[in-house]
This record gives C-alpha cells, sequence and structure tokens, in this order.
C-alpha cells in the first residue's frame, strides 16, 4: 500500500522522529519508504491467509548510511485504523497494538 501525502505527513511531524537516529551507526539521515508493509506471522514456511493468521501493517524507516531498517507500527503512528488494518487481514487486537 503505497502512503499518501496525508500518511506522510504524519509521520514527517510526528514528534518521535525529530531526533531520531540509526540505532546502529548514529547516523541521522533515515528514509521513510512510500509503502506500508506488513510482517505476516511465520506458519512454518506456508502461507496462511485469513483464519487467525497475524499481520501487523508497519512503515519502515531506511538508514541511509549502513541500510539499517527500522519498522514503525502503522496503527500505532495513526496511518491505518485498526479497522483498514483488518479488511487487509485478520488480526487479533494484541498484533494491532503493538
Ligand atoms: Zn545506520
Amino acid at each position: 500500500m503505497i502512503i499518501n501525502e496525508e500518511q506522510k505527513n504524519t509521520v514527517i511531524n510526528n514528534p518521535l522522529f525529530t531526533d531520531i537516529k540509526c540505532p546502529v551507526c548514529a547516523n541521522s539521515v533515515l528514509i521513510l519508504t512510500d509503502r506500508i508493509f506488513e510482517i505476516r506471522e511465520f506458519f512454518g514456511g506456508k502461507l496462511e491467509l485469513g483464519g487467525n493468521s497475524n499481520v501487523i501493517p508497519v512503515i519502515s524507516l531506511v538508514c541511509e548510511q549502513c541500510g539499517y531498517i527500522l519498522f514503525f507500527n502503522a496503527v500505532k503512528l495513526g496511518l491505518i485504523k485498526p479497522k483498514q488494518a483488518k479488511k487487509q487481514a485478520p488480526m487479533n487486537q494484541a498484533a494491532a497494538d503493538e
């Protein structure tokens, strides 16, 4: 899912990201990728859709220097409503809130 301008501004204006640095190399240039990704529950290599599988929608910031990727829960940041996340795939409340 591509991040729209409103979502991008929500991230940029979040005080959490004002002085953020890479936890590996301490570089302060982190690039917001233009998409919302998802972290899926592992089922031994099989792809399970629906049912009891859990999905966490995330945005990613990539360190421009070392490539380390920081993930942030898109629901927690207010980019996606929990209901919207559930439409993509069932997700229990614990996963949505993490
Ligand atoms: Zn880095």
